[in-house]
């Protein structure tokens, strides 16, 4: 079965005009989970990485297969006041105002290969803004995968500075 086939449309979630691309149903399958897994970790050819970025919070669960299968190290990054210890924090545009993200301040070394996954690129403000923590603790983008993207929104643009794959292209 296609990839695609796992993913779930949901229109007008969270508010109207938006189609909400639901991953339940890949995690609720071992063999899509596999299958995608598999194009994530063939993409990147057995490179060296020492950590691996999840983006809150559905970035959470490829991210940790990753960064398992990479023998790295796991670092979350979320939205404001939820990391306990002392944070870096980067903002980003949304369509009204701005959104902020945070990392733990010791979550990476200068020189640290980083992997950055999210499910979903849209806008690509919300990779942007990893990419500036990551680079405000010295660590090295190898590079930025998701899920998927909606290449409609030329969210690659924002990042075109870094490798990136993506799994599913809409
Ligand atoms: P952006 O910053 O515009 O690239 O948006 C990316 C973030 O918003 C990701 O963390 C996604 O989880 C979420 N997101 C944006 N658009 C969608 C969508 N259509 N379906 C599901 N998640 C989305």
């Amino acid at each position: 079965m296609a990839l695609e086939q796992y993913i779930r449309d949901i229109v007008d979630f969270p508010k109207p005009g938006i189609i909400f691309k639901d991953i339940t149903p890949l995690l609720a399958s071992p063999k899509g989970t596999e299958e995608c897994l598999q194009l994530l970790i063939n993409s990147l050819k057995e490179k060296q990485i020492d950590k691996v970025i999840g983006v809150e919070s559905r970035g959470f669960f490829f991210a940790t297969l990753l960064a398992h299968h990479f023998n790295a190290g796991f670092i979350p990054v979320r939205k404001p006041k939820k990391l306990p210890f002392e944070t870096i924090s980067a903002s980003y545009e949304l369509e009204y105002g701005t959104d902020t993200l945070e990392m733990h301040i010791d979550a990476i070394q200068p020189g640290d290969k980083v992997l950055i996954h999210d499910d979903v690129l849209a806008t690509g403000g919300t990779a942007k803004a990893v990419c500036e923590l990551v680079k405000q603790l010295g660590g090295e983008i190898v590079q930025v995968n998701f899920l998927m993207e909606l290449s409609f929104l030329n969210g690659r643009e924002k990042i075109k500075e870094y490798d990136i794959f993506t799994a599913i292209n809409y």
